[in-house]
């Protein structure tokens, strides 16, 4: 298995059986305490992602998505941030409870995070392949010579043209979608278990899009890592995920199957959503936006978090919050009128 035999792998069994998730992500709660108060930016968020499976976490900005995958990846901002409930179970162990150079050991080697924005991710005074052969350096013990080796082999990988000549190059000499190839270089370098991606793709033009998410898809059936994908695009979604997690105010209000939930939200939120995309076949018609703001973390609406802006609201939604409701063995929505929202009333 990946990086089970590594020098610098954790002091504990990386192997899952089969079906057993690799990330169980369980009631997790993240706060940032700010002069202006308290945010709840995340509150009771679960989930999990098994060996190569995708788990498309979508929601607008602030909903808690990146924030989510900041925890599970022991790189949130604390002070502001704290996690102050939960627990981010990885292969059976919560890594919430190891110390601090257990976490570092897996990042990294076992668990990986590619951003959205590689320019700024990436050194700019020194060369990619000194920054890919780093963590064969620093994780594995090679020389540098031998790192240097692994980094054309992972420049080639990930399709970077004549990749022995641009192994010296540095970031600013690469075009953006190239940068980002050179990020999922670095992040796929240690066969990690767990890839998170956060927005992998905002950044580059549409056909450069298509590239990396192909590229993502490819080096994920080849290694049968689990990934996370963080996205407010549905139309990434659509084709590489097999399960989405919608996200508002913190919250997951809806979790299912990515072909049930396209054919047939169970949430107000996610049917405004998808509702939201611009489509080819119904041209001149005008595309849905979403009525109102998200909500402010130190200020969340009662109820629903989404009633403010709902067209599906009643009284009951202004004071009491919906739990998150089974729909059916793979799917949970938090709405009450989740029945009322699949039926297709009343808009
Ligand atoms: Fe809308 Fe009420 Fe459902 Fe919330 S609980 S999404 S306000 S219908």
């Amino acid at each position: 298995m990946p990086n089970s035999g590594s020098e610098s792998a954790p002091a504990f069994d990386l192997n899952v059986g089969a079906g057993e998730p690799l990330l169980e992500v369980v009631d997790l709660h993240v706060e940032f305490r700010t002069r202006e108060g308290i945010a709840r930016a995340v509150n009771g968020v679960s989930y999990s992602v098994k060996p190569g499976e995708t788990l498309a976490v979508l929601g607008e900005s602030g909903s808690g998505k990146s924030v989510t995958a900041q925890a599970i990846m022991g790189i949130l901002d604390t002070p502001p941030g704290y996690i102050t409930k939960g627990e981010v179970r990885f292969c059976g162990q919560d890594v919430l409870t190891l110390p601090e150079e257990d976490r570092r050991k897996l990042r990294g080697a076992s668990m990986a995070m590619i951003f959205q924005d590689a320019l700024s991710s990436l050194n700019p005074v020194f060369s990619v392949g000194w920054q890919i052969g780093e963590m064969f350096r620093v994780h594995e013990g090679m020389s540098r010579k031998e790192a240097k080796l692994k980094a054309i082999e992972l420049l080639d990988r990930v399709r970077i043209p004549s990749a022995k000549d641009r192994v010296g190059d540095y970031p600013h000499q690469f075009s953006g979608g190239m940068r980002q190839r050179v990020m999922i270089a670095m992040a796929i370098a240690l066969n990690p278990r767990l890839l998170i991606a956060d927005e992998p793709t905002t950044a580059l033009d549409v056909t450069v899009q298509a590239q990396v998410m192909d590229l993502l898809a490819e080096l994920q059936r080849e290694s049968g890592m689990g990934m996370i994908l963080i996205t407010h695009d549905l139309g990434v979604v659509a084709d590489v995920a097999d399960i989405c997690a919608v996200m508002y105010a913190g919250r997951i209000v809806e979790h299912a199957d990515v072909h049930e939930l396209y054919a047939n939200p169970a949430h107000p939120y996610t049917k405004a959503l998808l509702g939201s995309i611009p489509r080819l076949d119904l041209k001149g018609q005008e595309v849905a936006v979403i009525k109102g703001l998200p909500p402010t973390l130190t200020n969340l609406p009662t109820g629903c978090a989404f009633h403010p802006r709902c067209s599906y609201v009643k009284d009951r939604c202004r004071s009491e919050e919906p739990p998150l409701y089974s729909v059916n063995e793979h799917r949970d929505s938090a709405c009450h009128y989740w029945e009322e929202v699949l039926d297709g009333s009343p808009e």
